[in-house]
């Protein structure tokens, strides 16, 4: 048998059942197919950080699949144009793809199975449970967070898989070139770099080595720095780790170290990513619908000033700008970061969230389709909140979270405060509420 793997969401060698199931075999074709970024809320292409990182982890897995004789070919072709034609070109005779939930990629599935005549499978291999393990199925799917929480999280989550210790030779005649690396550096406040050896430091030096998850409850909300919360999520979205090994690790933790209300709060941390990730299955194209889930009307407003100087940081709010400048500059923000940025845009600038949400995926290094859209949706109160939304206030949360200006100051956030009026078209100045 002559298979094709395509790698999605699941850029690892071990806990990789689509890839054991094709250790066997007479030859394997490994491919990826680079995200396509069409224009979108007035944004296109993704920014350099979060490039950087997908070019490291692509790089690492070239040379780990190296040292098992094999390669990665890398496409920047749409995957519904390019795997057909390998299929002829190298005689494949099944195709296997990793799991990558969302509208877009489901319709990526749909239109290769049509255009296939040899058999795909696909393997869900993004998530800590499997599909037939939700209690009710998908059908049945939990609208909400606690809900679903409570049906999943006694559920055994299943043992990592090991890596395949070999695998068949690429068909003869392909040829791989190396991923080019990105003339970008890591940041030095986030120095972090791509792939599952990268993955597998972080983990052991902030779980086990610095033990920093034993006061996670307490620190997750920081808004720089290392320490405060786990920072798995860059390689858990691109899956240079999965799940199931984040959360292994988690389990040999409390072994050693005893439970507490920390790391039960990081596996509750796990299970949202879980709820997001069913949800962005079963919502489909909802997920980018002004009105969201509840398909709710919104009187929003698209004002391309505003919406730059978010963009930028340099709105009327220091902690704000702070945050914008964290994520171009690094790629990453916090959850608690991503919320009072989010809240901003939404309840303070009256914006669509989507066009904030675009900007999110466009340069967050974790960029999920689910974890974010879900995320904006819930801030916006279209989405999976059952309270209708939040809105934050900016002046508390600073005072709360960087009360010394700190943070505000070392990302730059102070910027001369701008009249609170535009002149249009014609020049008539317009006063905004
Ligand atoms: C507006 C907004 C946009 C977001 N966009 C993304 C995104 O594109 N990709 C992404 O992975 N997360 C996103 N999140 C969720 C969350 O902010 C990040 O997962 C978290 O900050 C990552 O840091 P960490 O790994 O240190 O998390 P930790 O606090 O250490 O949590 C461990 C893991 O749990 C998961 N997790 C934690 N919080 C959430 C959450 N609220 N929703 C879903 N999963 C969560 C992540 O996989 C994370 O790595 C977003 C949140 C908001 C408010």
């Amino acid at each position: 048998m002559r298979a094709l793997y395509l790698f999605r969401n699941d850029l690892r060698l071990a806990d990789n059942p689509g890839l054991l199931a094709h250790a066997d075999g007479e030859a394997l074709l490994c491919v990826y197919c680079w995200p396509a970024t069409p224009a979108w809320c007035n944004l296109t292409g993704i920014g350099e950080q979060r490039d950087r990182f997908l070019r490291e982890t692509l790089r690492a897995l070239q040379e780990e699949l190296e040292a098992l004789g094999q390669g990665l070919l890398v496409l920047h072709t749409d995957p519904r144009t390019a795997i057909p034609q390998l299929v002829e070109m190298f005689d494949i005779d099944r195709v296997g793809i990793g799991g990558a939930p969302g509208h877009y990629e489901d319709r990526q599935l749909k239109a290769l199975r049509e255009r296939l005549d040899v058999p795909l499978t696909l393997y869900d291999n993004t998530t800590l449970y499997d599909a037939d393990q939700l209690p009710g199925g998908l059908d049945k799917l939990a609208k909400q967070f606690t809900p679903f929480r409570r049906a999943v999280e006694d559920l055994p989550v299943a043992t990592p898989l090991e890596q395949a210790a070999t695998l068949p030779p690429p068909p003869e005649g392909a040829q791989f070139r190396a991923v080019t690396s990105s003339s970008v550096k890591p940041h030095p406040a986030f120095p972090l770099r791509g792939g599952s050896a990268e993955a597998q430091r972080r983990l052991r030096q902030w779980m086990f080595e610095r033990k920093r998850v034993q006061e996670y409850k307490f620190t997750r909300n920081y808004l720089d720095g290392l320490d405060g919360s786990s920072v798995l999520s860059p390689w858990l979205a691109s899956g240079a780790l999965s799940p199931r090994q984040a959360a292994f690790a988690l389990f040999k933790y409390e072994d050693a170290e005893g439970r507490n209300e920390s790391t039960e709060h990081l596996f509750m941390e796990l299970l949202w990513r879980e709820f997001f990730q069913w949800r962005a299955r079963v919502d489909g194209a909802r997920l980018f619908h002004p009105g969201g889930l509840r398909k709710k009307k919104q009187l929003r407003t698209f004002e391309a000033r505003d919406f730059a100087r978010w963009c930028q940081g340099d709105t009327d709010s220091p902690l704000v700008n702070a945050l914008m400048h964290q994520l171009t500059a690094t790629g990453w923000m916090s959850n608690r970061g991503r919320q009072i940025a989010a809240s901003y845009l939404i309840n303070e600038l009256n914006h669509d969230w989507r066009y904030g949400a675009a900007f999110f995926e466009k340069h967050l290094v974790d960029y999920d389709v689910g974890s974010n859209y879900g995320n904006w949706q819930y801030i916006a109160g279209v989405g999976t909140d059952p309270r209708g939304g939040r809105h934050f206030n900016i002046d508390k949360q600073a005072s709360q979270y960087d009360p010394d200006g700190s943070f505000t100051a070392k990302w730059d956030g102070q910027r001369v405060v701008q009249p609170r009026y535009i002149n249009d078209a014609a020049d008539w100045p317009i006063e905004q509420s």
